[in-house]
């Protein structure tokens, strides 16, 4: 059975509190939101923690409110929050549904956005014990110098799993980033897609003394149709395999742009941009082409359990099945 070590524990309830602990720990402290995927990659020895920084108390991190054109959702409302939210369900739906596919009920009952959008990246030969990484020599993550999945690779190409992260970009959010310098709160805000890196060993930009506060997404109009989908082999628990969220932007009956955005390929997710299909009717082949877009632009690799070259056949499959879910009764009339 696999232990976790020995660490301080800190339970802050104030904003200032938590980001004064993360400025004096040195580097040595880690936010926790839910823990479920912090904790279970300490006791795999994957994590060093000398602190857990828990994030429960703070009511600053919690909350979904309408600000203006914006939804702002604390990075503290656990996914089961998030999911279920009447606010969140009517603005953002694709973000509800992919808050929704996380893993499972308890987890989902603990699990926090900000935790999803923080999570660590995961691949075949990293999420195991340190006995078993040691065996095989350890990888560019994991004191080692050579990467498995890409062997001759410069860098780590372990896979970003977070299901909200697609949606979120989908819907053009921003991120709040706080932290505490100079006596007092210091704040950035930054797009979602900026906050990741190609670097699998470091793929969240956040310096060890920043929290993230919440995420800010700008309420779709009429004009904007934004859908999620997920693959996963066991639809109930599993990480998944493919996981996409698809902006529509229309003038009218037509396409005008948007973007599609492909998850769980390397350390941050694929966005593509859809200005070159405006102009097209929401029916079958401009389904068929999306996924294809998809085919052409993305390559899954060996990083994640299953077979990349079957992830790669299945990837175009699941882009039309989600644009024909977003064309609706268009694409049935077409
Ligand atoms: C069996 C199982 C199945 C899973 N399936 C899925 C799945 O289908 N889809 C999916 O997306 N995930 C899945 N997960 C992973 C994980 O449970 C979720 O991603 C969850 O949302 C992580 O949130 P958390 O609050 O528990 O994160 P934590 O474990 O608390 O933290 C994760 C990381 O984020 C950092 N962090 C947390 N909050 C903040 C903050 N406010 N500011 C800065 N850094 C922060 C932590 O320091 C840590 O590095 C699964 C996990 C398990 C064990
Ligand atoms: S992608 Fe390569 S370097 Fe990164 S965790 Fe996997 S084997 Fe290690």
């Amino acid at each position: 059975m696999l232990r976790l070590p020995v660490f301080d524990v800190a339970a802050p309830d104030k904003l200032t509190d938590a980001l004064r602990s993360l400025a004096d720990s040195q580097a040595g402290a880690r936010p926790l939101g839910g823990g479920t995927d912090l904790l279970p990659n300490v006791k795999l020895g994957q994590t060093r923690m000398a602190m857990a920084l828990l994030l429960r108390g703070v009511g600053e991190l919690r909350g979904i409110e309408r600000r203006g054109d914006n939804l702002w959702l604390g990075a503290g409302n656990t996914l089961a929050q998030v999911a279920q939210d009447e606010q969140v369900r009517d603005a953002l739906p694709a973000l509800a549904h992919a808050a929704s596919r996380v893993a499972s009920p308890q987890i989902r009952n603990m699990a926090t956005l900000g935790g999803n959008l923080c999570l660590d990246t995961r691949c075949r030969y990293i999420n195991q014990s340190e006995f078993w990484r040691q065996a095989l020599g350890g990888c560019l993550k994991s004191h080692g110098s050579e990467c498995h999945v890409v062997p001759g690779g410069q860098g780590c190409v372990a896979a970003l799993s977070s299901d909200t992260a697609p949606a979120l970009i989908a819907y053009d959010a921003t991120v709040e980033i706080a932290s505490w310098r100079d006596e007092g709160v210091q704040t950035r805000e930054v797009p979602l897609a900026e906050l990741y890196d190609s670097d699998g060993t470091r793929h969240v930009r956040l310096e060890s003394t920043e929290l993230l506060v919440g995420v800010r997404a700008p309420v779709p109009g009429l004009n904007v149709r934004v859908g999620h989908r997920k693959w996963a082999v066991r639809k109930s628990i599993d990480f998944p395999l493919i996981s996409v969220a698809l902006r529509l932007e229309l003038d009218g009956a037509l396409a005008a742009g948007g973007k599609l955005v492909v998850g769980v390929l390397g350390p941050r997710p694929r966005v593509l941009d859809l200005k070159a299909f405006a102009g097209r009717a929401l029916a079958p082949d401009f389904a068929r082409d999306l996924g294809q877009l998809a085919f052409d632009r993305c390559r899954p690799l060996p990083n994640v359990p299953y077979d990349a070259e079957y992830r790669r056949e299945r990837l175009p499959v699941e882009v039309r099945r989600l644009a024909l879910s977003l064309f609706g009764d268009q694409a049935a009339q077409s």
